[in-house]
């Protein structure tokens, strides 16, 4: 290469050793990225001092400014300077490198920020005189006698003043501002026992724009207190407790139930030994966890602490410490899938308590505002498609109420209501005297009472009722029987009288041969037929009469797209998911009480019988409060 901007010239061959400004200020490109980067290292810094209340106060997004105050141990006045050197910290003694149990211990945030903005430390040890020091574009002041408080406050002003280039990539003052916002609240979340501040300064006005108060007591109480208070009360009652331990690693935290799943992975917050992470091999187990529990679209929510012995796990390797290195990676993967497998499968009845605050709001006369919001958010079908699938699987029952069964709950609804003209869909089970009341512990779904539009079953439980989802419900039993099955002896299979002839095309006729061994242990037995035909001989018995053709199109969805699945099981589970799909049959299916009963006691037995397939809820519950206040009985 010829250019004549060359950086290594001949005229310019000399090595030279970069003065300690623009060392610095390298460094300072890893640490400091943006303002929110900054404040991540400061509050870091004050947690390490064993701070109990940390103050986070910027302006304009804190591209003018960033200060943290807190009430640590302070720094002596004689180590001011030396707080300001590169690789000076109090932290590690060097010998150790992998024994790290504060946050930072690199020793270059502060120098770091001393080059790249004006930096002025104030700090006081307690029992003696406070003092600070200024370092403004890398050149240190004197230290000078200051009054304030035990502990310290950082105030760093005009980030990137020294290096405009930067400036250029900084963004907005509304979005800057939402970063540092982010990593206060997921700071704040590893520390319940500290309280932090966070204020916003803007035209000499100051706003508390986050605040979350020192819990008390145990720490796993405290712990779910900061979560509550943190990511709103909603995330912890749609959350369950995990506690897992395994090969010297212990995770604990909460998993969010399936149905209360996101449209990204906003709400995903993994901690390291306290650390605030975002690291792909463990967002990547999260995922896997859930599985079969969720769409692909989908994204579970969580809060999950990671802790372990430092050495077993490395997290230098990236400057801003997010990503981590643990020496068995298998270990902390297999932790998290299981340890959430387990907590989901015990949790398995369980449906998101915003299905049914949906529910009500979908029966309250006034809707709040235009934009109601989402209260959950999933990935339905239509509604006409729902209709006319389940019309389609409801033999005998052609024609049920559609404008009924197809509007929403909306007051605006009456006019299309013209149920009654057609035949009436619901049926009450008169209730015996004999009847023991459910109880709570033993029959969580209650007793089934009604059974509406041939797929709904209203249930009395101790605290309210509940409405199933007669063929979500169904679908889920069906996919964990499978599945029990071809884990135990192979899915047990019944022969058709007549082969179904299936014709396809020659890739798909073999890749279908190809797994037909691995099918015929899911009860799906194939034969080559003739020309690009195949010949179904045995489907699997729990599904009774199936469409073959739908069925092996399904399949072969999930074989084609298997490329990017690198788990077998996950492949298993998939296509295990979409035979029970095609044996759910029970929509449009009247049930006598019996029947809606076992339905439901299967359900309570089932792992994950909370949510269908494909995260949808199996049920809604509505307490018996909740329906008072329905009617303004409260
Ligand atoms: P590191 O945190 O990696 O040690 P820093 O540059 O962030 O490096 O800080 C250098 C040193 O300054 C720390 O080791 C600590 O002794 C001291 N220090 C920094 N911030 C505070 C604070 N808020 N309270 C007490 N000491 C502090
Ligand atoms: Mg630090």
């Amino acid at each position: 290469m010829n250019s004549p901007a060359r950086n290594i010239s001949p005229d310019r061959r000399q090595i030279r050793q970069l003065d300690e400004a623009a060392i610095n200020r390298i460094a300072a490109g890893e640490v400091v990225e943006r303002p929110a980067s900054a404040v991540k290292e400061l509050v870091e810094n004050a947690i390490d001092a064993g701070a109990r209340r940390i103050t986070v106060t910027i302006a304009d997004g804190g591209k003018t400014l960033i200060r943290v105050a807190d009430d640590g141990c302070g720094i002596a006045a004689a180590d001011l300077p030396l707080a300001l050197a590169r690789h000076a910290t109090s932290k590690i003694d060097g010998s150790d490198l992998l024994d790290i149990h504060t946050f930072g211990f690199r020793g270059e945030a502060l120098p770091s920020l001393g080059a790249v903005g004006r930096l002025r430390i104030t700090s006081r040890v307690a029992g003696a005189e406070g003092a600070e020091i200024t370092v403004t574009g890398g050149r240190m002041s004197e230290v000078r006698p200051a009054a304030l408080g035990p502990g310290t406050v950082v105030e760093l002003r005009d980030l990137f003043f020294a290096t405009p280039a930067r400036l250029k990539f900084l963004r907005t003052d509304r979005a800057e501002t939402q970063a540092v916002t982010d990593t206060v609240r997921r700071l704040a979340m590893t520390e319940p026992f500290i309280t932090f501040v966070l204020k916003s300064r803007r035209d000499e006005e100051e706003r508390v724009t986050f605040r979350a108060d020192a819990e008390q007591g145990e720490l796993f109480e405290a712990l779910s207190a900061r979560l509550a208070s943190v990511l709103g009360r909603e995330f912890i009652q749609n959350a369950i407790p995990v506690e897992a331990e395994r090969d010297e690693l212990h995770m604990t935290g909460f998993a969010g139930l399936p149905t209360y799943s996101r449209g990204a992975a906003v709400a995903q917050h993994l901690f390291v030994n306290g650390r605030p992470v975002n690291d792909r091999m463990l967002t990547g187990a999260l995922r896997a966890a859930y599985t079969d529990l969720l769409s692909r679209s989908r994204y579970p929510a969580a809060a999950l602490f990671l802790n372990c012995d430092p050495h077993l796990v490395d997290v230098n390797v990236h400057p801003a410490k997010s990503e981590v290195r643990f020496r068995d990676p298998g270990a902390a993967r297999g932790l998290i899938v299981s340890g959430l497998r387990h907590a989901l499968a015990e949790n398995g009845h369980r449906a998101s308590s915003t299905v049914a605050g949906a529910t009500l709001g979908a029966f309250r006369p006034e809707p709040a505002g235009g934009g109601a919001p989402r209260v959950y958010q999933m990935d339905r079908p239509s509604r006409g498609a729902i209709t006319s699938s389940y019309r389609a699987q409801a033999p005998g029952f052609a024609s049920p109420a559609p404008a009924y069964g197809a509007a929403p709950a909306r007051p605006e609804a009456p006019a299309a209501f013209d149920g009654f003209d057609s035949a009436p869909s619901g049926r009450v089970e008169p209730l015996p005297d004999t009847a023991p009341e459910p109880t709570q512990e033993a029959h969580p779904l209650g007793a089934a009472r009604a059974q509406v539009h041939e797929n709904y079953i209203i249930a009395q439980t101790e605290r309210g009722m509940v409405i199933v989802d007669q063929h979500a419900a169904h679908e889920r039993l069906v996919y964990e029987k499978l599945k029990r099955q071809a884990e135990a002896n192979g899915v047990a299979a019944q022969a058709l009288l007549i082969p179904e002839i299936v014709e396809l095309s020659s890739t798909e006729r073999s890749l279908l041969l190809d797994h037909a061994e691995m099918l015929s242990r899911f009860g799906l037995t194939l034969e080559p037929f003739g020309g690009n035909a195949v010949a179904v001989r045995e489907t699997p018995a729990i599904l009774g009469e199936v469409n073959a053709g739908a069925m092996l199109r399904d399949i072969l969805d999930e074989l084609s797209d298997a490329g990017d699945s690198d788990l077998v099981k996950a492949q298993v589970d998939a296509i295990l998911s979409r035979m029970a799909c095609h044996g759910s049959i029970r929509s449009g299916r009247r049930m006598r009480a019996e029947e809606m009963n076992a339905l439901l006691r299967e359900m309570e037995a089932t792992p994950h019988s909370g949510q269908c397939n494909h995260g949808r809820p199996t049920y809604v519950e509505l307490h018996l409060a909740d329906i008072e206040r329905l009617f303004g009985r409260t």
